[in-house]
């Protein structure tokens, strides 16, 4: 499923030659911006009511479906009476609560598919918590939308992407389609395909990408956009992938090599309790000669060491350091436990 149109509805010439420049290229479900959450003032905010009547013109002529944005019931009234086909709630709207549950009333009884934009911080709660108010009046049509997270880090990306919160909330609810906006992650066009090949990889049940005639002068998210013929490129350069096969060779390799991982995670697990032995041993150790558990020197050490013992084996610097910071918590808590009847408490020990 792909969904593709404007940030931004900007006029009625605008809406209609984007739209039929993607329905030439197959898209059958548009999007576009009628109220625009700007970060800052005195921007455009879109053309609202108005906007929504070019909307009804369009589905008209080119005969395709609309997707837009809702941010409080007016937006949800507004929408419905135009014969919008598909809401979707923005990442600034679903991380306030009280916002939802004011979309949520304003749809008790209608019959509409909702999708809903991840919150804007990482936070998998609060998208759980406004699908569950959504679906709490009713609305049974739910879909997801990914598009990124704001992040303090610097990054290639506007919105970091943070896959495994996606991917928790498909391992959650397996039937819940998740739509993947590469746009509001990327920033740029520059990225798109990338992440959206990622996505597909993934899993992901479609994609929900900004296009615009004009992309350079868009006036909302320029750099993001591309036109309605680029779009069409990107789609057709996309690859989906079976999510198994038929074929037995692959079957039979597949298999082997799920057997040798199988294997593999063994020997992790000999090995991880290996060390926690050793650990209990010190632990003792330490305990009849009274000296402390937590010794700063010797854990620079280790990490500063381990982290170029995998650099050398292939493995990043960033996952040996997360999985020694779950190591050392566990070693820390069983020594805990052997220096002191009191319940270890592992929130201070890292
Ligand atoms: C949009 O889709 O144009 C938009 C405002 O997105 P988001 O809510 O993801 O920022
Ligand atoms: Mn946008």
């Amino acid at each position: 499923m792909i969904i593709s149109g404007p940030c931004s509805a900007e006029s009625e010439e605008q809406l209609l030659e984007t739209c039929q420049g993607l329905k030439n290229e197959g898209i059958e479900i548009m999007r576009a911006g009628i109220w625009k959450p700007r970060t800052r003032p005195n921007n455009f905010e879109g053309h609202g009511a108005t906007a929504l009547d070019w909307v009804a013109q369009v589905k008209k002529e080119l005969n395709v479906k609309f997707a837009v944005e809702v941010a409080n019931p007016q937006h949800v009234e507004l929408s419905l009476k135009a014969g919008v086909d598909i809401l979707w709630i923005g990442a600034r709207s679903t991380v306030n609560p009280f916002t939802v549950q004011e979309i949520a009333d304003a749809l008790r009884g209608v019959d509409i598919p909702v999708l809903i934009k991840n919150p804007i911080n990482p936070d998998l709660a609060l998208w759980l918590g406004a699908f569950e108010r959504i679906n709490n009046v009713g609305i049974t049509k739910l879909g997801a939308i990914h598009r990124g997270f704001s992040s303090l880090q610097e990054s290639q990306y506007r919105n970091v992407p943070a896959w495994r919160i996606p991917i928790e909330l498909k391992s959650k609810f397996p039937e819940l389609p998740i739509l993947c906006d590469p746009s509001h992650i990327c920033g740029n066009r520059e990225l798109l395909l990338d992440i959206s090949q990622k996505a597909l990889d993934l899993n992901y049940d479609g994609l929900i990408i900004e296009s615009h005639r004009d992309p350079d002068n868009a006036w909302s998210d320029a750099s993001q956009q591309v036109t309605p013929k680029r779009l069409g490129e990107i789609v057709r350069a996309l690859k989906i992938k079976a999510m198994t096969s038929d074929n037995s060779d692959f079957i039979n390799i597949l298999e082997e090599l799920r057997e040798q991982i199988d294997e593999s995670d063994r020997d992790i697990l000999e090995s991880l309790a290996r060390r926690m032995s050793l650990v209990e041993k010190i632990g003792e150790y330490k305990k009849s000669n009274d000296v402390t558990i937590f010794q700063v020197n010797r854990i620079n050490d280790i990490f500063k060491s381990r982290k170029e013992w995998g650099s050398a084996m292939n493995l990043s610097e960033d996952f040996v350091e997360e999985l020694y910071k779950i190591v050392h918590i566990a070693s820390v808590k069983r020594q805990t436990e052997i220096m002191s009847s009191i319940p270890a408490d592992t929130s201070t020990s890292d």
